[in-house]
């Protein structure tokens, strides 16, 4: 079963709150804000045509997300197309310091930048007036990109004005969550300015989105009130860095990785998160995660100095952007074996191999479904997935259905209505 309207998209919790939809329809139709839940969803500022809603679930991935085109290249049965991998970071120590990681993604951004490849990039930062919420940029110097740096494990809706750009002509790199870039390959069936206006799409791996309760509870955490807040960052400065918060009467306080994440920190991620396929995004040309230390044969989060990124190139322009920005010394990289990269990162691999028994799990409850075509889902589920894994999957999913779990609230002229980006 597919969900019929965008309404059915959210109130089934099918949602990315990517923003494509805003960008086809028009921000006088579909405004992205956030919604009582906490996550960026569309709300209606005008009438939403049929030929219009068409238009939308076309596009969006909450419906569908066929894995992109085969090419040459080796296809790895859980990390999909890989033509190129290293470990590495950015050259520039403010870069490498401030980034998520090692800077991978913002040292391949400010090279486009600076080689004149783009006019800009289209990335998510700090909401202008609202530290702890994300708006979509458009950034056109090396400054700008350094600004957005880091993670920001909150809702964000970077393709709402991807619309507007192409509208004005502007040739761009994107950065983004696997979910973004997958529905912009989408939004690229259907405008072909895309193919020529944005010539980069990178993404970072992607484990969810929670919502944005997790920020306000990290705050309060602090005993301070989200309104107090003039500064907040995830992660970053450091590897992986600490949650940082300063308020506006000059108080700061800071955790670990683990204190924010691993110690009973109260938050939702949204349920689509739940039932992805694709964390580690296939559908980019570069993606970058985090080439953590093992300890013990397990990935270890403890502060460890300078960042390290995982590269993975996935078509032959990332790889040659890859050994552009080495070349140019925008980057530094190392080898890093597919054995290391299974090893590190099997919460992708589980994640992949779970999925066929989500989507199982909403088939028998006849709710609406997003198709994978491509992803090679009932492989890793049938043929990879222990059995242990596929009951947790399937039940899990049961579980979160029988008690309403997905549902989100409908769209309506108020829902959404609350700050914007
Ligand atoms: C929601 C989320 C989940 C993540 N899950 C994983 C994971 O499972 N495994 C893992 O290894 N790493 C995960 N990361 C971290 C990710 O690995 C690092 O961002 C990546 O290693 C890139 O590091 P970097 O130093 O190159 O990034 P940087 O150079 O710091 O650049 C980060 C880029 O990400 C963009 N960005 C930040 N937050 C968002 C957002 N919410 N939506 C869209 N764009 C954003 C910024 O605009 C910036 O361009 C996650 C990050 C996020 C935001």
């Amino acid at each position: 079963m597919r969900a019929a309207s965008v309404n059915d998209i959210v109130t089934n919790g099918l949602c990315t709150g990517c923003g494509a939809c805003e960008s086809i329809a028009s921000c006088e139709v579909l405004r992205m804000g956030l919604s009582p839940e906490g996550f960026m969803r569309p709300s209606l500022t005008g009438e939403l045509s049929h030929e219009t809603e068409e238009r939308v679930l076309a596009v969006c991935t909450g419906r569908a997300m066929p894995h992109p085109p085969e090419a040459d290249g080796p296809v790895h049965r859980m990390f999909g197309r890989i033509l190129h991998m290293g470990r590495g970071h950015a050259t520039d120590p403010e870069i490498r310091f401030r980034g998520a990681t090692g800077g991978v993604l913002t040292a391949l951004a400010t090279f486009l930048i600076d080689c004149e490849r783009v006019d800009g990039i289209l990335q998510i930062g700090t909401a202008s007036g609202n530290p702890m919420e994300n708006e979509a940029r458009f950034n056109t110097t090396r400054e700008e990109v350094l600004a957005c740096s880091g993670s920001r494990y909150g809702p964000a809706a970077p393709l709402r004005i991807v619309g507007k750009l192409l509208d004005e002509g502007r040739r761009f790199a994107f950065i983004g969550k696997p979910c973004d870039v997958a529905a912009l390959r989408r939004m690229a069936l259907t405008d072909p300015r895309i193919d020529r206006q944005v010539p980069y799409m990178l993404a970072m791996f992607c484990g969810g989105s929670p919502s944005i309760d997790a920020t306000h509870n990290v705050v309060r955490r602090f005993g301070v009130d989200p309104s107090e807040v003039t500064e907040f960052r995830y992660r970053g400065h450091g590897w992986p860095g600490p949650t940082f918060v300063r308020t506006e009467d000059g108080r700061q306080f800071s955790q670990t990785y683990d204190e924010t994440w691993y110690s009973g920190l109260r938050y939702e991620l949204m349920f689509r998160c739940k039932i992805c396929v694709d964390g580690i995004s296939e559908h980019a040309d570069v993606v970058a995660g985090d080439c953590w230390v093992m300890e013990n044969g397990k990935p270890s989060h403890r502060e460890a100095g300078d960042g390290w990124n995982i590269h993975i190139a996935r078509t032959k322009r990332g790889v040659d952007l890859i050994q552009e920005a080495i070349a140019a010394c925008y980057l530094h990289e190392e080898a890093f074996s597919v054995a290391e990269l299974e090893a590190m990162h099997d919460d992708h691999a589980l994640k992949k191999r779970s999925v066929f028994w989500r989507l199982m799990g909403l088939a028998v409850t006849r709710s609406p479904r997003p198709r994978y075509p491509g992803h090679r889902v009932v492989r890793a589920g049938l043929l990879e997935a222990s059995p242990r894994e596929a009951f947790a999957a399937f039940t899990g999913v049961i579980s979160r259905l029988l008690k309403g779990r997905n549902h989100e609230s409908p769209i309506t002229a108020q829902s959404g209505a609350g700050s914007g980006q």
